[in-house]
């Protein structure tokens, strides 16, 4: 908790089969003064994802219609669906004293850092483009096609991690989780 009794914003962001999520839930598990921020998504639900907890599934209808009144912290297309951090939720935990991770891809991150500039910023980037490559496949949740158009949009993500204060390599889970534990630690 900072020194005015606010949490602190993580602008949390990796590719897609990276491990992020994984970490995240570490992360949870370990410090319980942090809250993984729930988006909405026009993205269809993966098997075992469920409403409320990974995401906010809507229509796009539905996604579009809280834009006008500034519903969103951030929000971006990303391989043909929206994303989008909805603003109040995040604000109340925030509030709370709740250190708050947004975990979004490069187009929102970059959205956050312009307006909020004291965000604590960490980008988690795979061992090598083999290993991601290899996460990916054996994730088994996408078809061929959607990996490769993941995979491309990692190459162009990875770009990005410069301009995050943190680059955090996930080669064993671990010794990610407590790095981040660490850089949290001495941020906050
Ligand atoms: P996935 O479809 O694999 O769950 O997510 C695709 C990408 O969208 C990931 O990089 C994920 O972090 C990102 N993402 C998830 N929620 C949001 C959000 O609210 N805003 C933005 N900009 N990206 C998001």
């Amino acid at each position: 908790m900072s020194k005015n009794g606010k949490g602190k914003l993580v602008l949390y962001t990796g590719s897609s089969g990276v491990g992020k999520g994984t970490i995240m839930q570490e992360l949870l598990k370990r410090d319980k003064n942090i809250r993984l921020s729930v988006s909405n998504t026009t993205r269809e639900p993966r098997k075992g994802e469920i409403d409320g907890v990974h995401y906010h599934f809507v229509t796009e209808e539905q996604f579009k219609s809280i834009i006008p009144n500034d519903g969103y912290l951030e929000y971006a297309k990303y391989c043909d669906n929206y994303y989008g951090t909805p603003r109040k939720p995040v604000e109340e935990m925030l509030d709370k004293g709740y250190n708050v991770f947004l975990e979004i891809e490069v187009q929102g991150g970059i959205q956050i850092m312009e307006k909020y500039p004291d965000v604590l910023s960490i980008f988690i980037l795979p061992p090598s483009m083999e290993v991601l490559e290899k996460r990916l496949r054996n994730r088994g949740t996408e078809d061929e096609e959607t990996v490769l158009e993941r995979l491309h949009e990692a190459e162009n993500e990875i770009k990005y991690a410069e301009k995050y204060k943190y680059n955090v390599v996930n080669g064993e889970l671990e010794k990610a989780v407590d790095e981040i534990l660490d850089i949290l630690k001495r941020e906050t």
